[in-house]
């Protein structure tokens, strides 16, 4: 066993679309083709009548990270052939029940776009296997950039997203934000916001699918669960410090835990119950994850990583605050899988070692669903009754990881 190529991932994805399962699933070809002409494809799994709620699945975005579509992969799998043959699903200590597999089913919308970047893929397992980025050709008259070692050109696709994308304005200018306006580097945003088709794929099924609710970015690695927001720290108490209020313009991008503080003292704004269902359905993967092969990831907000502008899981829960008609999605990234003696096997470990994390993360994401399902049959009356408990600050400053290899 390896992990399956670009052509691979769509012949799989498409099986899962069968003529057995087609009461239940539709294949979807996204509208944007890839700079280098590649159609990429999305699964939709539900059955009955309209969705209550949506868990949208995306994968495959950063090139080198060679398991995220074989997760996603092994997800949509198990998923349609329990819900066919009314069975259960178990991977390594963990399990949801038949039951559980009809319910999700029957009550969400689950979108599944588990290779968002296949030009990059392809580049990554045949060429460049440290390569990051989409594979947008450089600009006339644009410098050559050094080869090899994920260098440019390519747009860094986990950048371009409309969520604070003009960090030189909306950013201090000394926050330690992971974005570059440089194409040969492999944090490069792109020549302006959603404008790679591979971004505008993204985005295209979250506009066509109001039943979603829920979104989960899978990249590697850290062995951390992310949640809103990745610009700067959470805080619950002040509306009017927020990402699209100009007056903060400049102060942004700052963590607390940055050595000597935060002198803007800027924080992200979001609603308390918001916070406590993250805390919430990040601890319920994290446990199922423990389940099913032993392993401890962290729950912590995405600037925990780094602070960040332009990422998809921000991007996701930031539309609903400029448009309340959009309907609120929650952002989620999971960074899966440790750090190992080389950057390379940590991007992208020798396959024996991709399985049993294939099985985690895929417990993770199922008792996720199940858990949006529960939610929206009835949702909790008191949702502070649900609160996690906190992270340490050990775990929370445990990840920080060289400019060299970001995940
Ligand atoms: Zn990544």
């Amino acid at each position: 066993m390896t992990y399956l190529n670009v052509a691979e991932v769509e012949t799989a994805l498409a099986l899962a679309a069968r003529p057995a399962n087609a009461g239940f699933t539709e294949l979807l070809a996204l509208p944007h083709r890839t700079w280098e002409g590649r159609t990429c494809s999305a699964l939709r799994v539900h059955a009955g009548p309209t969705a209550r709620a949506g868990v949208y699945l995306l994968g495959g975005v950063h090139a080198r990270e060679w398991g995220s579509p074989d997760i996603l992969i092994n997800f949509v799998r198990l998923l349609t052939d329990a819900f066919r043959t009314h069975t259960g699903i178990t991977q390594g200590g963990a399990s949801i029940s038949a039951a559980e597999v009809q319910n999700v089913v029957t009550s969400l919308d689950v979108v599944v776009l588990p290779q968002a970047n296949p030009d990059g893929r392809h580049h990554s397992m045949t060429v460049d296997p440290m390569w990051r980025k989409n594979r947008r050709p450089a600009d006339p008259g644009q410098a050559r950039c050094p080869s090899g070692g994920g260098k440019g050109p390519g747009v860094d696709v986990n950048r371009n997203y409309d969520f604070l994308w003009d960090y030189p304005t909306t950013f201090s200018p000394r926050a330690p934000v992971m974005t570059s306006t440089d194409p040969c580097e492999e944090i490069y945003r792109g020549p302006s916001a959603t404008s790679e088709p591979e971004t505008a794929n993204v985005t295209w099924l979250l506009d066509r699918y109001r039943s979603l609710t829920h979104f989960i970015d899978v990249h590697s690695f850290g062995e951390d669960i992310l949640y809103n927001w990745g610009d700067d720290d959470d805080q619950t108490t002040d509306p009017s410090m927020n990402f699209h209020n100009p007056a903060y313009d400049g102060a942004r991008g700052i963590p607390d835990s940055t050595p000597g503080g935060d002198p803007a003292k800027y924080r992200e704004f979001l609603p308390a119950a918001d916070l406590n269902e993250a805390k919430t359905l990040g601890t319920t993967m994290r446990d199922a994850i423990q389940a099913a092969r032993g392993r401890q990831y962290s729950v912590k907000s995405a600037v925990g990583l780094y602070p960040t502008s332009g990422t998809s899981d921000d991007w996701a829960y930031s539309r609903s605050f400029l448009d309340p008609a959009q309907g609120k999605v929650l952002g989620f990234t999971i960074e899966w899988g440790p750090q190992r003696a080389s950057i390379s096997k940590s991007f992208h470990p020798n396959y024996p070692d991709m399985v049993p994390i294939i099985e985690e993360i895929t417990a993770a994401l199922l008792a996720f669903c199940s858990s949006v399902a529960t939610r929206a049959a009835s949702p909790p009356a008191d949702q502070t009754a649900a609160m996690p408990r906190q992270e340490s600050p050990a775990s929370a400053a445990a990840d920080v990881s060289g400019r060299r290899g970001q995940p």
